[in-house]
Order: structure tokens, then sequence, then C-alpha cells
């Protein structure tokens, strides 16, 4: 059959739990997408064999040829030499990522962090189109951000800017996985929501969790909490109100910062409960905005669960042709 676009070009968001992988045309159109486990136990040549495998899938099933391949990954990298420095999530350390998957699909690869891929997918597909200055903030596991200045990704000097998650908002407070205290993501993520509960349980604290937080291996999953708030626990809102307050604090430090037109808030929580989620974080936000901050607008994901691969596809389509490269050369 004839191939039905040349200018395709595939993304993924490579999570620590499972991946997806989107193949996006010229125009930014998703022609497919296909999501699997993880399984990061196996390691890292079972792990890229099983992306591999899967973006083989897309290609053949969807009758694409794409030219290039970018993959958001949650950890520190080097994207200038595609390596993953390290990503706990996946268990790797200095992993030649890019190398690997280029040897597999023989398309020139390059990988970015998740966050970063994430905002890039709203600024250019979702939420925050045709914006000029923007922030994402994901919350999840961890809190990642991603700070957009004049439509373009600011790096920083390490290429490592935008982690507003480690932005200390209660000196002396509880322990982060950074090993720094009181950082945001000790505070609002969805593993600290869950830490607060379970502390709760043990005092006593009557909750519908009890149960599904009493057996083994279980975790508090964004379901969980919609679940609970439905049923209005009253140990689950107060949990969530407490995220929220400094979740609106953080957005506001950073509105104050960078006067951004837009903060998009993403991950499971935003995607699941919008308004629910994002409404208490506007009221926190508000009291703290300095003047002329007032406009800027605080919003959920527009993408969801998409936002990263589609963003890794916007970056993959950004990276110079086969053709242009070896004329470079
Ligand atoms: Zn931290």
């Amino acid at each position: 059959m004839a191939q039905r676009n040349q200018d395709v070009v595939l993304g993924v968001d490579l999570g620590g739990t499972s991946f997806l992988v989107a193949a996006v045309d010229g125009r930014g159109k998703l022609l497919a997408q296909a999501s699997k486990k993880t399984k990061a136990e196996r390691g890292f040549e079972a792990v890229v064999a099983r992306v591999a495998k899967v973006a083989r899938e897309l290609v053949k099933e969807e009758h694409i040829a794409p030219r290039a391949l970018c993959v958001g990954v949650p950890g520190a990298l080097d994207p200038s030499h595609g390596v993953v420095v390290k990503a706990p999530n996946l268990r790797w350390e200095n992993a030649p990522l890019a190398k690997a998957l280029e040897k597999e699909l023989k398309l020139p690869v390059s990988i970015d962090n998740d966050v970063n891929v994430a905002v890039i997918g709203e600024h250019q597909f979702g939420a925050a189109r045709g914006l000029q200055n923007v922030v994402g903030l994901w919350i999840g596991t961890g809190i990642g951000g991603g700070v957009l200045v004049g439509g373009q990704l600011y790096r920083g000097s390490h290429g490592t800017a935008g982690e507003l998650g480690h932005t200390v908002l209660l000196a002396d407070g509880p322990l982060c996985p950074c090993g720094g205290r009181g950082c945001v993501e000790a505070l609002a993520s969805r593993t600290s929501i869950e830490r607060d509960v379970r502390a709760a349980l043990k005092r006593g604290r009557k909750s519908v969790l009890q149960k599904s937080l009493s057996e083994e291996g279980s975790k508090l999953t964004s379901s969980a909490i919609e679940e609970a708030l439905d049923a209005e626990d009253s140990l689950m809102l107060e949990a969530l109100e407490r995220a929220c307050h400094y979740l609106g604090l953080l957005a506001a430090s950073v509105a104050n910062a960078f006067d951004p037109e837009m903060i998009v808030i993403g991950g499971g929580l935003a995607s699941r409960l919008g308004d629910r989620f994002l409404a208490p974080i506007r009221r926190a936000a508000q009291s703290q905005l300095l003047p002329r901050r007032g406009h800027v607008r605080i919003v959920a994901t527009e993408l969801g669960d998409r936002a990263g691969a589609m963003g890794a596809a916007a970056l993959a389509s950004a990276m110079p042709r086969r053709r242009e490269r070896v004329s470079e050369r």
C-alpha cells in the first residue's frame, strides 16, 4: 500500500510503569498511538527492545515511514549525547538510550525530559497553543516543571532548568526524594498525599480508603482519590485541599518570577479531576500574586496522558532531515 505521508515522526512518552508511542504527521495530526507496560525490572536492553517492537508494529500497521523519533524520559539526562544519566523510575544509570534505539529502528533518535516534552506538547497542540511564555507543572509520583520563554524551552546553563518540584515551600518540612526538605514535591505530589493519608489512618482517622490502602502493595491512585472525593470522604478532601494550597503557592511564585501568560497543570490528578483540582490551586495562588500577575491563566492539560508523546513528536519533527544532516558535514 502507498505510504500515506512522508513527513511522519514518532514521539514516545517513556514512564516507569508504561510507555506510549504516537505517530504524528507533518501537520501535527495524530495518526496512531500504542501503549504497553514498560517492565523496567527486566533491564535497559529489554525496555529498548519493547519500545522498538511497538514502534515497528505501529509503522507496519499504519503503512508509514517515520523520519525521526524522540523519547521523553523521566530523569536526569544528557540530551546532546542521548544518554539517560539517572532515571530511578526506570532503574537506569548512564543508559545510551538514543544510540540503542537508533540501532534497533535505523532512525535518528533524540531524548528529552518527560515534563519538557509534555509542556512542548501543550504548546504545540494543546492548551497553550500560540502563547509565548508558558510554565508547565506536572503532578504525579513526583512534581516536574517546564518553562517556555518566547515560545522556546528554557534549558538553563546545564540543560536542567525547570525543576520546579524542588522549590522549597516549607522550611524543615518533610523529606523529599531529592534529599532536601519541604520541597513542593514532598508536600503535594500524589506520593506525599498518600503518605499523609496513611499517617492519618494510622492515627485512627476513618476514611473510605481504609480498606483499599490496607491491602499489600496498594497505592493511592488518581482514580481512588476521585472515588474518595465522590464519597465526600473528609480525610481525602482535607489532604487534597492541603496539596492544592501548596500547589497554588508554587503557581503564584512561578507566576511572580516568570510572568507567564499561562500555567498548565498536568499529570493524572489534573487529567482526572479537572476543575476539582484546579479551582483550589487558583484560589490559593490568587492571594499571593503580585500586581499585574492576576491575568495569568492556570489551566488543566488539554492533551492529558498524550501530552508527552505528542510533544516528543514535535521535537522529533524539529530534528534536521537526514539529507540536510549529510550535506552539513
Ligand atoms: Zn526536593
